[in-house]
């Protein structure tokens, strides 16, 4: 068996890691650079370039080519801080969910956008009172015609102040059990009864926001799927956040700029780099099997869990090694302040552990 990159898989990562070079030079290097980079011309470039959507069918505007393409693209695109963000929800999550439950008019209107990277999204899930527990979903949606009325609340939503849609999760039925209530809807951000206020983060970011819904009115006919069936597409969605590349490689430039400082000649920093470089690898191929299809369902969990731990225990590294430089206040500062955010969005690791403990295991609750 060879498990060396075939020839074009070589090119495709040259093309990749010189086009993230440039990218980093003209519009500046982001730490996390896949939800904090963000740059609607580098969108667009990528758009231009087919690295959008890149493995989503032919026939639906994508480029038809495997997952491990993909792969290699992201990896040195986020390696290297290039800022991805304004496509990076939209084409990890939004268009593979409007191609496996959208209805043809969904498609046709919005795939277009998202592949040009012209269009920006962001994922309204997370309420003050829901965060780990989708069940407890209060943002609601009621049927008037053939519009949905929402009110609510939503928090923690990245990019809501820069992004054209919110994919809306909320509840659109109190009758049945709390998971079965709810739908997904998307919902232009520009409808009256909107508004958006940003979160400023201890790095001073302001990337995610609180979004407020009055009695915003949508058609019908923005609704994703099955009406009550979110719970379960959902599910779907979340693979797609938790086991991909952007989940390990988040702050990798930052590990770089401290290894080329570290004094490499003390045994116990050479554990330490080889112990990171051990995780590394170790998250490549986790990572590598969830891309492939390979992993048995659910372990997603367990890949996020494993990838997002490690990415704290290369902060803790860069802040061992840079010492008190670190705390001046710069990329390398804001970059180590970020960091114990990368074991709660997308699920905490408790919940990880949770998911990997009843659902995969099969262990008694
Ligand atoms: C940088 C960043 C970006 C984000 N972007 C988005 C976004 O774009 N859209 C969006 O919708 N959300 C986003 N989030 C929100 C994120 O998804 C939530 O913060 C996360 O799901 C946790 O929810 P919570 O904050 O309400 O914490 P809670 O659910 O209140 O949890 C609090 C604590 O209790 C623990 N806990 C809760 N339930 C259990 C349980 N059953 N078993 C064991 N422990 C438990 C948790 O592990 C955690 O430690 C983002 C968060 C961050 C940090």
């Amino acid at each position: 068996m060879d498990f060396a990159w075939t020839k074009e898989q070589a090119e495709l990562r040259r093309e990749a890691a010189a086009f993230a070079a440039d990218a980093v030079r003209r519009f500046g290097r982001h730490n996390d650079s896949w939800i904090n980079g963000y740059s609607k011309e580098c969108a667009r470039e990528l758009g231009a370039r087919g690295w959008i959507g890149l493995t989503w069918p032919v026939e639906y505007g994508g480029g038809g080519r495997p997952p491990i393409d993909r792969l290699i693209v992201a990896e040195e695109l986020i390696a290297a801080g290039a800022p991805i963000a304004a496509a990076w929800f939209a084409d990890r999550q939004m268009g593979p969910t409007l191609i496996a439950f959208g209805t043809d008019e969904q498609r046709a209107a919005f795939l277009p956008g998202i592949l040009a990277g012209e269009s920006t999204w962001c994922i309204g899930m997370s309420e003050p009172n829901a965060g780990s527990d989708l069940a407890g979903l209060a943002a609601a949606a009621r049927r008037d015609g053939d519009e949905f009325v929402i009110s609510g609340q939503k928090i923690w939503t990245s990019f809501g102040a820069v992004a054209d849609y919110c994919y809306l999760i909320c509840r659109t039925s109190h009758e049945e059990k709390p998971h079965l209530g709810i739908s997904e809807i998307v919902v232009p951000l520009d409808l009256p009864g909107i508004e958006i206020r940003p979160i400023r983060d201890m790095t001073t970011n302001e990337h995610f926001c609180e979004v407020f819904f009055d009695d915003v009115r949508v058609p019908t006919a923005n609704l994703v799927g099955v009406e009550g069936n979110a719970f379960s597409q959902t599910m779907r969605q979340l693979e797609h956040e938790r086991g991909g590349i952007d989940r390990l490689l988040s702050n990798r430039a930052l590990y770089e700029q401290a290894v080329a400082r570290a004094d490499r000649s003390d045994p116990l920093v050479r554990q330490e780099i080889a112990a990171l470089e051990t995780g590394y690898r170790l998250g490549e191929l986790l990572v590598t099997r969830e891309v492939l299809g390979q992993a048995p369902k659910g372990f997603s969990a367990a890949t996020k869990c494993f990838c997002t731990e490690h990415e704290v225990r290369v902060a803790n590294f860069v802040s061992r090694v840079l010492g008190p430089e670190a705390t001046l206040w710069d990329q390398v500062t804001a970059g180590l302040c970020y960091a114990p955010g990368y074991t709660i969005m997308g699920g905490t690791s408790n919940i990880m552990r949770n998911i990997l403990g009843e659902r995969v295991l099969g262990l008694p609750r």
